[in-house]
């Protein structure tokens, strides 16, 4: 059997870990069947617990652009153990990474670095309020922005009015501080604005998607939602735990060319180790703590061995560059392949594709917002994840989400991977 050993590995879990797994989407509940167990995993693959082999196109969800195992960013990190893992007092290594974000990214003057990207969205937005003076904030429905209990919003009764929880646990109290738009729905942004003028502390926003499929902001949209914010004294935060360092060494920022008034990063700024980060010109990271009044703090914040994983992978990209245009160029060549072989096979798609990030939607209209991206064919989905996963090829495990290339993924692996679409189908 294919994935006996996978297969016994997740019973034992499952008495142990509430559904086995630490982070629901890897149980495979979208998509049915049970999740496969890595034992390791070098460049572009995968290798189970069973020793099946897989190209791999989620790359840890993102960190590992380089490929799994880079050199540099382990040869970091083992250097860097055998002097002690963890201090709780300032290293060097803390400042020579902020040092580098802060360069590869425009309009950002400090950085604080934390564990995770729900982390950094919810210091942000804590920092939001506290440098505005406002309670609320904007965010659109698909948008991922970690599990912190703000974020875990669903549109109320009324949408002007205020959202709902969408997760037991969260209260009324924290969802009636969150309101919820449409992503591209500048109009539904500019309403929610005007019923709450002057309570608006930040519009919060994946400024490509990656947590409802790959969407991408239309130019009108994101410009428009620069201006209201401009206009009204809200701050714009670009939540790009996703987008940071892979759509270019700027993000998001640079390749939709807008400024955002606060950046949050995660995933490729820890080179696969946990880091998050927040960041924005210094006049607003001026009221964090210990500078200003805004609480925050962490035990292994700015830990040693996740620094020095962060600075080879950012140190590889900054010198490096050429590699966010491979990347892309990489991704056009699945897209186009596989929206051959779909539109050869007579199977209803969308591909959403931005630089490294890519998505295949099974439904007949574009997938612009969350409401398009739902309507996609599930049964249609499942197919192909199976179908892929049985040729070796590990695709994200959810409908909802975008792939994300790595610089190991060769040509001949693209082309084996087209190729097992059109075996699916
Ligand atoms: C992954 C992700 C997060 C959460 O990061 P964690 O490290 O999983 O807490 C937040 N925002 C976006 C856009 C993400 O993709």
């Amino acid at each position: 059997m294919r994935y006996q050993r996978s297969s016994v590995l997740f019973a034992e879990a499952k008495k142990y870990i509430p559904g086995g797994v630490n982070s629901p989407v890897r149980a495979f509940k979208a998509v049915g069947g049970e999740p496969i167990f890595i034992k390791e995993a070098k460049g572009a693959y995968l290798y189970d617990e069973d020793d099946n082999q897989y190209i791999d196109y989620i790359a840890s969800w993102g960190p590992l652009i380089l490929g799994h195992a880079y050199q540099p960013v382990l040869d970091a990190v083992i250097e860097k153990a055998k002097k002690g893992t963890s201090f709780g007092i300032p290293t060097e290594i803390e400042t020579e990474l902020a040092k580098l974000a802060v360069g590869m990214v425009p309009n950002i003057d400090k950085i604080r670095f934390v564990n995770s990207g729900t982390e950094a969205c919810m210091s942000a937005v804590r920092l939001a309020r506290g440098f505005t003076g406002r309670d609320k904030i904007i965010k659109f429905a698909g948008c991922y922005h970690g599990h912190s209990d703000a974020f875990l919003i669903q549109a109320g009764s009324g949408a002007v009015t205020f959202g709902s929880p969408n997760s037991p646990g969260v209260t009324q109290g924290t969802a009636k501080d969150t309101l919820l738009a449409n992503y591209n729905d500048l109009e539904g942004v500019k309403a929610l604005s005007e019923a709450n003028k002057g309570e608006i502390a930040a519009i919060i926003i994946e400024p490509v998607a990656g947590n409802m499929g790959c969407i991408i902001p239309s130019d009108s949209f994101i410009k428009g939602l620069r201006e209201l914010c401009t206009q009204e004294g809200i701050l714009l935060l670009f939540d790009e735990v996703m987008t940071g360092f892979r759509l270019g060494k700027g993000g998001a920022q640079e390749a939709l060319n807008i400024n955002a008034d606060m950046v949050m990063f995660g995933k490729v700024i820890g080179g696969g180790l946990p880091v998050g980060a927040f960041a924005a010109r210094a006049e607003i990271m001026a009221h964090l703590a210990p500078e200003g009044p805004v609480y925050q703090a962490g035990t292994l914040s700015g830990n040693p061995l996740a620094m020095s994983a962060g600075l080879a992978m950012l140190t590889a990209l900054d010198s490096k560059p050429e590699i966010f245009t491979s990347l892309a160029e990489k991704t056009e060549f699945l897209h186009k392949g596989i929206a051959e072989v779909l539109t050869e096979k007579g199977i209803a798609h969308q591909i959403n594709r931005f630089g490294s990030m890519v998505s295949v939607h099974f439904c007949e209209e574009p997938v612009v917002d969350f409401a398009s991206s739902a309507k996609g064919n599930n049964d249609t989905f499942k197919r192909y994840f199976h179908g892929m996963l049985d040729q070796g090829i590990y695709l994200p495990p959810s409908a909802f989400e975008s792939y994300f290339l790595n610089d190991a993924i060769s040509y001949s692996d693209l082309a084996k991977t087209i190729e097992a679409v059109r075996k699916v189908f």
